[in-house]
């Protein structure tokens, strides 16, 4: 079943009176279950891609239905709920809060469940990812990877049918990196949580099961030798 299905997706970007095409009617399918690499130049589009898949940012023409909502028949209010139902995000700079500890960070897309279920999820999901004696710091108090496995912790609170990440280890050492790949891709193969992510990482492009590249607006699919 497909779970994600873009067509003829273009996004042109209006600066001053300049306009920039970045995509250019873009055409692909996602089976559930399914992981797939985003890479391409630097400017490419690659993270406008992202955004647009998620239902971050609308796209100028065309069509994207995740789940089933065609994003572009939704009000942003049915967006919203669409993604927090639906959607996980990770990013390159972990984008956790500030002023919330590690365990409250992962309650955030808890925050309709009672408190006590949130906070046993959330102890459960922290476990998982090795922070279980971190879980009242805050992200000042922890290193990039443990900022990074909280985040993951967070994105799968909700259960997520897809899970987008943005350079997910763009920000962290070699070693710590292939700590959080291996995180991301056990969680997709455990739960079968469907997984787009963008690097600019050839190694980490290759321990998925399809590649997309972007080029001059258009995409082009790499098949595994
Ligand atoms: P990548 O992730 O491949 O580096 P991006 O999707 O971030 O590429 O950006 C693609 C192009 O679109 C870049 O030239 C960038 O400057 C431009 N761009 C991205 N966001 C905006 C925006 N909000 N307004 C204008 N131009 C943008």
């Amino acid at each position: 079943m497909s779970i994600l299905s873009v067509k003829d997706v273009s996004k042109t970007y209006q600066s001053g009176n300049r306009k920039l095409t970045v995509l250019d009617q873009v055409n692909f399918d996602i089976q559930s279950g399914e992981s797939i690499a985003i890479v391409g130049p630097s400017g490419s589009g690659k993270t406008t891609l992202l955004g647009l898949c998620a239902g971050l940012d609308s796209s100028t023409t065309g069509s994207v239905v995740l789940n089933g909502n065609a994003f572009e028949q939704l009000t942003e209010d049915q967006r919203a709920a669409a993604r927090s139902r639906d959607v996980g995000f990770i990013f390159q700079n972990f984008q956790l809060l500030p002023t919330l500890t590690a365990l409250e960070n992962v309650m955030v897309p808890l925050e309709l469940k009672k408190r006590k279920d949130a906070k046993e999820k959330a102890l459960e999901l922290l476990d998982k990812v090795g922070l279980k004696d971190r879980v009242t710091h805050y992200p000042t108090q922890l290193s990039g990877g443990e900022q990074q496995r909280v985040s993951i912790a967070r994105a799968f609170a909700n259960e997520p049918k897809i899970l987008f990440a943005d350079e997910p280890t763009g920000n962290l050492d070699t070693e710590t990196g292939e700590m959080i790949e291996d995180l991301i891709f056990n969680m997709n193969k455990e739960k079968g949580t469907t997984l787009i992510l963008v690097t600019h990482d050839p190694e980490l492009a290759k321990r998925t099961d399809r590649i997309i590249n972007i080029k001059g607006g258009k995409i082009q699919e790499e098949v595994h030798g």
